[in-house]
């Protein structure tokens, strides 16, 4: 068990100001538009437009990025660090594709809120549900922003009503918008009583703020036309009775969420949505370890890595290792220990992902990501400390759902491909089985489309053809129980074991019956669809 917020001690400030989040939405909602507007807004870009930019002339280096360009996808996750007022914001991009739901939800691990953004015309949509299942799993706090309210978009109180309903949670509204689409002017922060009104003429500047007491004001009239006053009135009056108030504590535990109304293309409520992030999500937390959890206040370092990314620069067949700074003050040149090798490791070139560009990382605290580009030594799951033996917990592998063979389109290459297969694994990308019996190699992904992410990034990042070819299987489990009695069952079900790309032993399986059939025949082996990361 994480200990109760309020029971926790003081931060130190460095840490306490630190607010790592992720942004979650359906594509389309405006998630992009939104993160441009954040580093905007944070001083870490000129001029809107530019990661948009850079995202596409980093797309251009090759194919499996022409395809996420072709798709409209966001296929690699990212991180990005900026500053807002006090605070020093950490935002970890998410994939926004479902076939991609188990780096999501590894990266969902690495920080201690999620924004849902949702469209204001469309309200909870399918991909947002599914995202916001995953952080509920993980208790995250939630702050919802609903875009685009410059365009005709459904009546408040009814997006408001689909959210608690739809996904179980309170919603209390942050700031209420006063008309909608043409009408649109802005909206009333009910947080801080203030007058928020929209820029039309330029999109990159941020609203007035107009401090009122209350509504009953008249100051109001002389920025609201009356029959929208009039409603928002109404409205406002309304929200109050039907709506619970803002409680911080509901919205630390996830049982609430804050709504703000905005447009981020519009550079509108993206601010207050900033000051509520400040405000309202929370400080960086404790991790979740083995034999104790690692509190961020903690003087020594820990740190664990949610996410490997191989081949950033196909130049330097580097990888760079995303790692979640759990507690202390980390410095360049830190010597750490690897826990699972038990080997130190000297941190000499850290990168923090500052928007402009891959920048050298001379501190970081806890709550921070950073890169260490590493030849391989670093895994997903793998936990770094000033020594102590602590594994963080709860970043699982699940099974893969598809199944295929895999095969170099030249058959002399297959040392290369199991090179570019097992690579692809450790960072996550896929799952790799080698069968007891035969030659050649068994994919197993979670969406579709990670076949062809695959395939595509195999022939740009290593020069090798490959063919998918359907499998029999079409599931995998991970085999537990008492050495002898798994050997026994291995040895008696050659044509169903492989191991997979830690060297652990599966069982591949075509259907159902498979595992019932075990489950039957084998009572001391266990199969599992989950596995911790090592
Ligand atoms: P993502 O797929 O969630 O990253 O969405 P994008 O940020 O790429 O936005 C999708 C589309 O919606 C783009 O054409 C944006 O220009 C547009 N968009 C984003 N925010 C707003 C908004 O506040 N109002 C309107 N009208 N369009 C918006």
């Amino acid at each position: 068990m994480l200990d109760a917020p309020s029971n926790r001690p003081a931060l130190p400030p460095e840490i306490a100001r630190r607010r790592t989040f992720a942004i979650i939405s359906h594509p389309d909602a405006g998630k992009t538009t939104l993160t441009e507007k954040f580093l905007l807004f944070g001083g870490a870009i000129q001029m809107a437009g530019q990661v948009r930019a850079k995202g596409e002339a980093r797309r251009t280096r090759s194919d499996y990025m022409q395809m996420e360009k072709d798709r409209g996808i966001s296929v690699s996750a990212s991180a990005m660090s900026f500053d807002f007022k006090n605070f020093r914001f950490n935002l970890v991009d998410t994939p926004g594709h479902s076939d991609f739901s188990e780096d999501t939800y590894r990266t969902l691990t690495a920080v201690d809120a999620a924004i849902m953004v949702i469209d204001g015309a469309k309200g909870v949509e399918s991909q947002t549900r599914k995202l916001f299942e995953v952080c509920r799993l993980r208790d995250l706090p939630i702050l919802t922003f609903c875009n685009k309210m410059d365009r005709e978009s459904r009546d408040v109180f009814e997006i408001i009503d689909e959210i608690q309903e739809n996904l179980a949670i309170d919603v209390t509204p942050a700031s209420w918008p006063i008309g909608m689409g043409r009408d649109f002017v802005g909206a009333y922060d009910m947080l801080n009583d203030r007058l928020e009104l929209m820029d039309r003429a330029d999109r990159n500047k941020v609203a007035d703020s107009i401090q009122i007491s209350g509504l009953d004001d008249p100051k109001l009239a002389e920025h609201v036309p009356a029959g929208l006053l009039e409603q928002l009135k109404e409205e406002v009056e309304m929200a109050r009775e039907l709506l619970p108030a803002l409680d911080k504590q509901a919205v630390l535990e996830g049982h609430m969420t804050p709504i703000w109304f905005g447009s981020a293309i519009n550079s509108f409520g993206v601010k207050e949505l900033m000051e509520g992030i400040g405000n309202y999500a929370p400080e960086p937390q404790p991790a979740r370890a083995e034999p104790r959890q690692i509190a961020p206040e903690e003087q020594k370092v820990a740190g664990f890595v949610f996410k490997v990314q191989a081949n950033m620069d196909p130049k330097h067949r580097d990888r760079v290792a995303f790692v979640r700074l759990a507690s202390g003050h980390f410095e360049r040149g830190m010597k750490l220990t690897h826990v699972r090798s038990k080997k130190a490791m000297t941190v000499s070139a850290p990168v923090l992902f500052l928007a402009s560009d891959r920048e050298l990382a001379e501190e970081a605290w806890a709550g921070d990501i950073i890169g260490i580009p590493n030849h391989g030594q670093l895994r997903i799951g793998d936990t770094l400390t000033e020594g102590e033996t602590l594994k963080v917990t709860g970043i699982p592998s699940f099974a893969p759902e598809l199944l295929q063979s895999v095969r170099a389109g030249d058959p002399m290459k297959a040392k290369h491909l199991e090179k570019a297969l097992y690579q692809f694994a450790e960072e996550g990308a896929a799952k790799v089985f080698k069968p007891s019996i035969g030659s050649g190699y068994i994919v197993g992904v979670v969406g579709a489309l990670q076949f062809e992410v695959l395939g595509a990034r195999i022939e740009s990042e290593y020069g090798l053809p490959v063919r998918f070819e359907p499998s029999q299987f079409t599931s995998a489990r991970w085999v537990h129980g008492p050495k002898d009695a798994v050997e026994t069952f291995a040895a008696k079900n050659t044509q169903h074991i492989a191991t997979d790309n830690d060297g652990d032993t599966v069982y591949l399986t075509r259907m159902q019956w498979d595992i019932d059939r075990v489950e039957r025949d084998y009572p001391e082996v266990t199969l599992s669809a989950t596995k911790e990361m090592m």
